[in-house]
């Protein structure tokens, strides 16, 4: 039996229905409803192509007191996202063909959102020896996306070499740019106020560094290289500058990183601790124009839920990392087409298409056509909500929006024809 789903306002257009059969979208366009037929009242919602997520920690294996992937693509289903990448820092380290296809399987038994697993780059995490990139590129999860993030890949020849190897199978190293060198201890932005607060510092010049040095090599080398939550305005400029040479570069943004400012630290509240930090008024002003006019190309949310023992202790003593699966749209919003900079073509764009080019995502990142999988999202901008935890479907409670009014909610999300998300109309 097919679906219309009605009154939709796509990307901010004419108002139009779309019918739904099987996994496809079968009709798009001014419908009336056929004898039976199931009714989705969609009036004045958005339409988005599902969104993708380069960039969620799901915790399994090895932490399941924080996540699972069956709750973390829970909260990504809720959160609209009917793909994700699943990072490799579990335990064991996502490092071989076996532990990728774990992940990915685990998630199509749960069946809320598609999980593409990221391979960690280096065994172990250890950043001494590749890790067996072409093994995890073959397998069933088909891996394209490699990273060890959580630590840098901080070797120059190491990072050479992955950078080398991954180009036969069309493989994007994601690099989580931090010189370790220079943040020895570090626990916020470096700056007056980490100064004042006696916290270590987390200088800019320790993220521009590495940027600079994997864009070199990716340009010499001729493969992809992706910056994992670009936090500074150097490194915006940088990447702009790499870019305007037609050098092989993608970028993401956090959404924390697009609304949250370092003054959250005087506060001492370790949900605010995260890496990179957070930074000045003047940096996300630079990562918001860097997202508008595409230096940046995704948002991806850096979900990254930890136990209330790792997160209700004093700062210094406290995990890096906040949730964001569930609120990453509403941020988005705030942050960026409230405030004009992008329109909801702009946000299907940074948040679903081009994820899904990056990650070389089959079936995702699709057009709202006749023909294409029935993979969207319906959000509703006109709401207001104040965040809380409450009805969160993340095991974890290190959100740092609670408290917050946002705009937005999601409303339904759909995943090839199957509604994972939301109540029926
Ligand atoms: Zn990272």
């Amino acid at each position: 039996m097919s679906t219309l789903v009605t009154g939709l306002a796509p990307l901010g257009g004419q108002p139009t229905d779309l019918r739904i059969d099987g996994d496809l979208l079968v009709e798009i366009g001014a419908l009336s409803a056929k004898p039976g037929e199931r009714v989705f009242d969609a009036d004045g919602l958005v339409a988005l192509p599902g969104l993708v997520d380069l960039h969620t920690h799901l915790r399994e294996p090895g932490r399941e007191d924080a996540e699972t992937v069956l709750s973390g693509t829970r909260a990504a289903a809720a959160g609209g996202f009917t793909a994700a990448h699943a990072m490799a820092n579990t335990d064991p380290v996502a490092d071989t063909a076996g532990v990728v296809e774990q992940v990915w399987r685990l998630a199509r038994e749960a069946g809320y959102c598609d999980v593409a697993p990221v391979g960690a780059v280096t065994v172990g995490l250890a950043g001494e020896q590749l890790a067996e990139l072409g093994a995890m590129a073959d397998s069933a999860a088909r891996v394209r996306v490699f990273s060890d993030d959580g630590h840098c890949v901080a070797d120059a020849s190491l990072m050479r070499r992955a950078l080398e190897y991954v180009k036969a199978f069309d493989g994007v190293i994601a690099q989580h740019a931090q010189e370790p060198s220079l943040t020895v201890g570090a626990q916020m932005n470096e700056g007056a106020l980490s100064g004042l607060l006696g916290l270590p510092g987390w200088p800019a010049a320790a993220e521009e560094a590495i940027i600079a040095r994997d864009m070199l090599l990716a340009a010499h080398v001729r493969s992809r290289v992706h910056v994992c939550h670009v936090s500074t305005a150097g490194s915006v400029d940088l990447i702009r500058w790499a870019k305007a040479r037609g050098w092989p570069v993608t970028a993401e943004a956090t959404p924390h990183h697009l609304l949250l400012t370092e003054d959250l630290a005087t506060t001492y509240d370790p949900v605010y601790k995260v890496n990179p930090p957070l930074r000045s008024a003047e940096d996300v002003e630079a990562v918001r124009a860097g997202l508008a006019d595409g230096t940046i190309d995704v948002v991806a949310t850096d979900h990254a839920p930890h136990p209330v023992e790792s997160k209700d202790c004093e700062w210094a003593s406290a995990a890096f990392g906040m949730l964001g699966l569930e609120t990453a749209l509403s941020v988005v919003q705030h942050a960026m087409v409230d405030t004009g900079r992008l329109d909801w073509a702009g946000v299907a764009d940074r948040m679903s298409v081009a994820p899904a080019r990056i990650g070389r995502l089959d079936g995702h990142g699709r057009p709202l056509r006749a023909g294409e999988p029935a993979t969207f999202v319906l959000a509703d901008p006109t709401v207001r909500r104040t965040v809380s935890t409450a009805g969160s479907a993340s095991k974890s409670r290190n959100n740092p929006y609670v408290g917050r009014e946002l705009p937005g909610a999601v409303v339904a999300t759909f995943l090839r024809g199957r509604q994972t998300f939301g109540a029926h109309r």
